[in-house]
């Protein structure tokens, strides 16, 4: 069997989602390692240590585990500050391997920092190096004028997109940008979509999940769920909410954000209030993934108002909830949801368009469950278990490549 080193520097697997740092990629990385591990390719997941205490090796599911390692203090550092760590992070990982007999086939980069600590162990060890960025610095700056990303992130992206043997991208929008921005050939981007788990998010019966939650039977529920940054376009909609018809009806319910988000959450507080709906919005904090799906069984409809999304999971655990979506017409948000079949994609950073769907969608409940059913079909496509399959199969084409290479004598 493959064994893969899967490097996720910055934030591990098994942290609780929500938080500043936790979201998408965390979810990927533990789902596609246990789907993964299931299918018979052997994961390391390779994580920085913030705590003193805890296991060096914690199991996530036969085949696969999470590995901490001592790079730099054994704290909380922001990301920021990670850079002069990833030759210390990249040994610990070396050190790990020959201490456990271990020898990787291949490696799985995640954001840029892991991929700065993969280039080196590629090097060292002589094996295949496959990388998924989730976000780049330059496109994060196109989506938001005010985005701060720091110049060495912008110049090792720039050098990494082309040392590392094959670019894994959410969406064939991604790999479009990773050939105008960064000159990258299609051939060496494999499209490979996110998923979502059905298990997990499908249609429930919403009176129930209302229950639950201890929310009102006839309100208008509206849900936006993810980490509490500016990109997630919050202030759009806390605006959007104000300009709706329906606005003393509604309850937008924000989940997402930890004790860091305080200063965001009360500013947003202000925002609504000022704006006279601070009475219809409420802040529920960070729910674990795993308790998610009330909220989603719960809503009306779930609003999506990023100013960019590399992929965007929220939206597809909404859909395969049965619920539609309202988004931003951008990034993977613009190939999962369907205009006008399952849910609506509207103009980014403009209100009005989404307060007019919002509005739509809560006066026509069969409207509204027509494209709830749509979406939860149209997500069927969308198990973990094809995205590690599909991987699997990008692991043994790269493989043979390399093979190949090495028998006409070019290393
Ligand atoms: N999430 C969660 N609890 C929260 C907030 C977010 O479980 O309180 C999960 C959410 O369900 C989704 C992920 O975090 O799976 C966020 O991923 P997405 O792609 O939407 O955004 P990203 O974090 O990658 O920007």
């Amino acid at each position: 069997p493959i064994r893969v080193a899967m490097l996720s520097m910055h934030t591990s697997p098994l942290a609780p989602l929500g938080g500043r740092e936790t979201g998408g990629m965390n979810v990927y990385v533990r789902e596609i390692s246990e789907q993964l591990a299931a299918i018979g390719v052997h994961v390391d997941v390779f994580t920085r240590r913030t705590s003193p205490d805890g296991p060096a090796v914690e199991t996530l599911a036969p085949g696969a585990s999470v590995v901490s390692i001592t790079a730099g203090p054994a704290e909380r550092i922001e990301k920021e500050e990670l850079l002069p760590l990833t030759a210390e992070f990249a040994r610990g990982v070396e050190e790990f391997a020959q201490a456990e007999g271990h020898a990787y086939d291949l490696i799985h980069s995640h954001y840029w920092l892991s991929t700065v600590a993969g280039e080196e162990l590629a090097i060292a060890w002589g094996v295949p190096h496959v990388a998924m960025f989730h976000t780049l610095a330059e496109v994060k700056l196109r989506a938001r004028a005010s985005e701060r990303e720091p110049e060495v992130r912008r110049q090792a992206e720039r050098r990494l997109v082309r040392s590392v043997d094959r670019i894994v991208a959410a969406t064939k929008h991604e790999r479009q940008l990773l050939r105008q921005i960064y000159g990258v050939s299609a051939d060496r981007v494999e499209v490979i979509p996110l998923g979502v788990n059905l298990s997990r998010f499908h249609s429930r019966d919403r009176v129930e999940a209302r229950r639950a939650l201890n929310l009102d039977l006839d309100t208008h529920v509206l849900l936006a769920v993810g980490r509490i940054e500016p990109l997630k376009g919050l202030d759009i909609l806390i605006e959007a909410i104000a300009l709706m018809t329906e606005r003393e009806r509604v309850v937008l319910l924000i989940v997402g954000g930890d004790d860091r988000a305080a200063p965001q959450i009360a500013r947003l507080g202000a925002q609504a209030a000022e704006a006279g709906v601070g009475d219809r919005v409420r802040f529920v904090g960070a729910v674990p993934h795993e308790q998610l799906s009330a909220y989603y069984n719960a809503a009306d409809v779930v609003v999506v108002p990023s100013f960019y999304e590399s992929f965007g999971l929220v939206a597809v655990e909404a859909m395969a909830s049965g619920v539609p979506v309202v988004a931003s017409r951008v990034g993977g948000l613009a190939s999962t949801v369907v205009d006008g079949r399952t849910g609506y994609l509207v103009p980014w950073r403009c209100p009005d368009p989404f307060a007019e769907k919002l509005d739509l969608l809560l006066e026509n409940p069969s409207l509204r469950h027509a494209l709830g059913a749509a979406a939860a079909d149209s997500m069927l496509a969308y198990e973990w278990s094809t995205v590690a399959a599909k991987l699997r199969e990008l692991y043994a084409v790269v493989l043979a490549g390399r093979r190949d290479l090495a028998a006409v004598g070019g290393g």
